[in-house]
């Protein structure tokens, strides 16, 4: 199996390396990452300039670039096969409920997705963290679970570990996305020369916390994982709009 690692943390973070560690027991893995932290990217690709892709004294591959760029690049340009999945992590940090439309992790997988690769993003749920190993490991069962009975639809799995020893995980639950409260508004701020910045603020806590979330799954010790798609459709407001725009 051969399986293509990104992540939107950047090619020096140790989720990285830990999750490239953990998936060469399963397959053969090339890492093409962001050079620097592109976390928030979203789905962003650079269109105004070129890329360049550079190699590491490690092996892994980092671009001047998005997330996305970098899954773009390597299935499309620089691999010689298609990979068996793309696997982007292990994030510093949880993708949950709305963080899954700015996450760069989220990204990386959905790149996998859209060019035809199955696709993992995962994520320890924990800005505190140091240790990557428990998430790099649920994401190489989830990985050795796809060789032995591949899945036979197209994937896209957000998944989000607690931070806590593989031992004492709860198990596994598939879940929907939850959602959350607004953000925290930004946080101005002056710089020695007297300008007025803004940072953007915290991500809101969560609002739809219930039962099948991915916030209730890993509040009570469980990885979630997420199926998720890219057709924004509200299916359900097709009928409402069409009546209010024919008026
Ligand atoms: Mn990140």
């Amino acid at each position: 199996m051969r399986i293509l690692v990104s992540n939107d943390d950047g090619y020096f973070a140790p989720g990285i390396a830990a999750l490239a560690e953990a998936l060469a027991a399963v397959g053969e893995v090339t890492v093409v990452a962001p050079e620097r932290d592109r976390s928030g990217a979203s789905n962003s690709l650079t269109l105004d300039r070129p890329l360049s892709l550079r190699r590491a004294a490690n092996g892994f591959h980092f671009v001047n670039g998005t997330p996305t760029d970098c899954v773009h690049l390597a299935v499309t340009g620089m691999l010689d096969h298609l990979p068996d999945m793309v696997v982007s992590g292990v994030n510093h940090g949880a993708n949950m409920g709305d963080d899954t439309i700015y996450s760069g992790t989220v990204a990386a997988a959905t790149e996998g997705f859209l060019l035809g690769v199955p696709s993992i993003a995962v994520s320890l749920v924990s800005k505190a963290a140091t240790d990557f190993s428990v998430a790099a490991r649920v994401a190489t069962d989830l990985a050795e679970r796809f060789l032995r009975m591949p899945f036979r639809q197209p994937v896209l799995l957000n998944v989000n570990v607690p931070d806590r020893p593989y031992e004492e995980l709860a198990g596994v639950r598939v879940t929907r996305l939850g959602k959350r409260h607004k953000a925290e508004p930004v946080i101005r701020g002056v710089t020695p020369r007297n300008e007025t910045v803004y940072w953007v603020g915290a991500a809101g806590g969560a609002a739809d916390a219930g039962e099948g979330t991915d916030f209730h799954a890993v509040a009570n010790g469980y990885v979630s994982v997420t199926p998720l798609q890219i057709d924004l459709t509200h299916t359900g407001q097709i009928a409402a709009v069409s009546e209010w725009v024919g008026r």
